[in-house]
């Protein structure tokens, strides 16, 4: 006997991040897996399964589970920030994939608010529309630059000199994949490019803060501190002093080229509702 394909509505929006303890998908633990069974015994996360409390799809996912009345869903994100990177401006394009849902018109805009009461000052979604299967490819695979704000502590004097030199020039860079993330990353050098925006004298002496534009997959945190050569040049080099990222914030996110996008196919709504979204 053939079994009935499973039904599937999708739900697009955008999420700003406001806090740096906040993973966008759920944080398993590395040992146990969040394994039902395994994760009593789990040492290091003690049982939780989890490494953190919650994370922008549990936010999100416990209250649009409510809404259709499945707890099943996957969560589909524009590429992802760093756990302690914010996401501010206007957000990150997600769409929630809800199978088998028993609700089949809940109100987007009531969850939309109900989110965003909840999690006051640590996560705001915006407008949550209706959208189709098609969507899910599109906002993973599109190539997209950035714009970053980095607060960055200087280990030395910095030349005003050597700072002219590099503000506002398209940099080539040579990225060895990090440390941080070798365990699940291929071992390889990458070619991207990043520009130098702005660079100001911080609060305290030793901080200062950048405004940056990347090209897509560009590893921020090393093009900063050049983590010994293998991000080559580095804010590091360029200004011949230890570099570390203090603090990273994601601004914007641009077309792959690096300009401003001003209108967006996600923005639109779908009118048709429910049905829309029915594979
Ligand atoms: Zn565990």
């Amino acid at each position: 006997m053939q079994s009935l394909p499973k039904s599937k509505v999708f739900v697009e929006g955008r999420y700003r991040k406001l806090s740096r303890d906040l993973p966008q998908t759920v944080f398993f633990c590395p040992s146990c897996k969040g394994h039902e069974r395994r994760r009593k015994k789990c040492t290091q996360c003690e049982g939780f399964g989890k490494l953190t409390r919650d994370s922008v799809q549990e936010l999100v996912g416990w209250v649009l589970a409510k809404g259709f009345g499945t707890r099943k869903h996957k969560f589909h994100g524009s590429g992802r920030e760093d756990v302690d990177v914010r996401m501010l401006g206007k957000g990150r394009p997600f769409i929630v994939e809800m199978i088998d849902p028993k609700i089949t018109s809940p109100d987007l805009a009531e969850m939309e608010k109900t989110i965003n009461d909840r999690n006051e000052g640590r996560l705001e979604i915006h407008g949550l529309h209706w959208t189709e299967k098609s969507r899910v490819r599109v906002i993973k695979e599109e190539k997209h630059a950035k714009r970053y704000e980095a607060r960055v502590t200087v280990d030395g004097d910095v030349d005003p000199a050597k700072v002219a030199e590099f503000l506002g020039q398209r940099l080539q860079l040579a990225q060895q994949t990090p440390n941080r993330v070798a365990h699940r990353r291929a071992d390889k050098v990458r070619e991207r490019w990043i520009e130098f925006e702005t660079f100001e004298q911080g609060d305290e002496p030793n901080q200062w803060v950048t405004q940056v534009v990347t090209e897509h997959g560009t590893y921020v945190k090393e093009s900063i501190s050049g983590e010994d050569g293998r991000s080559e040049p580095s804010l590091a080099s360029l200004l011949g002093v230890p570099c570390h990222c203090a603090e990273l914030d994601v601004l914007e996110i641009l077309s792959a080229e690096g300009e401003t996008v001003v209108a967006e196919p996600s923005t639109r709504i779908l009118s048709e509702g429910f049905g829309a979204g029915l594979e």
